[in-house]
């Protein structure tokens, strides 16, 4: 799997990518990322890849050459899928994050300032996808939310201590809840049957958790898995 992100601010995804479980899968080759900037690929001489919009407005707009041509010097790989960050899409969710770690290439759009020039949409017809809701500055955290997200379900990226098969989102459920040592913690008790070594209570009892934790704290998803179960 390869990651390719065009932003104007690759140190952004270089650095957040140097540490802890992405640095190890990095290191390990489980995937790869590569930056590509679109200042590189400017035609005129300040090298500027903005300008203020038609009709006026607030803010800068991304130029279409410089984006474009930057997209065009990307060589594709395999499946391919190439996704713009705004706050226009689909809103990310592990369903999307499985299907996107199928791919073999991921081409990921950061925007910054007001966003992109209509065209540049036009002429790529990425898939738009959001964080949610509200506005960032840039694509790059989206961009690097995602990549994460998707990391994990990368076969290698998880070390044998840490699964994705469990967490929250996996079964339709959010997951139970955990506890670690102390057994008590200002008079705070961890519950007995984690401690009974009876795996069959253990898992009724995560399971128990989870159905709970998902009708209190996210009724829409205890819903749908109601229907299905
Ligand atoms: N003017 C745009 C609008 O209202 O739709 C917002 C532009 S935003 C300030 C600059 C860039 O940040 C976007 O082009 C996009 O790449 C990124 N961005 C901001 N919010 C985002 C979100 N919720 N999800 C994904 N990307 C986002």
């Amino acid at each position: 799997m390869k990651f390719d992100v065009m932003t104007l601010f690759p140190e952004m995804i270089q650095e957040a990518c140097n540490y802890s479980i992405l640095k190890r899968a990095l290191d390990n080759e489980v995937f790869n990322i590569n930056t590509i900037n679109p200042r590189d690929y400017t035609l005129n001489k300040h090298k500027k890849v903005d300008d203020t919009p038609y009709g006026g407005g607030a803010g800068m707009v991304l130029m279409p050459q410089p984006y474009v041509d930057a997209y065009e010097s990307i060589e594709k790989t395999g499946k391919s899928i190439t996704i713009m960050l705004s706050p226009q899409g689909e809103q990310l969710n592990d369903a999307l994050v499985n299907k996107l770690a199928e791919f073999d290439q991921v081409i990921l759009m950061c925007g910054h300032y007001e966003g992109f020039d209509e065209r540049i949409r036009e002429i790529i017809k990425p898939r738009e996808v959001s964080l949610g809701d509200f506005v960032l500055t840039g694509g790059e955290l989206p961009a690097l939310c995602l990549i994460d997200a998707v990391s994990r379900k990368i076969e290698g990226t998880l070390g044998k201590i840490e699964s994705a098969d469990e967490d929250s989102f996996s079964n339709g459920l959010i997951e139970y809840p955990h506890y670690t040592k102390p057994r008590e913690y200002r008079g705070l008790e961890v519950p007995e049957v984690l401690l009974n070594g009876n795996h069959k209570e253990i898992n009724e009892f995560r399971l128990q958790k989870s159905i709970e934790r998902t009708k209190t704290k996210r009724p829409d998803l205890y819903e749908k898995w109601i229907k299905n179960n």
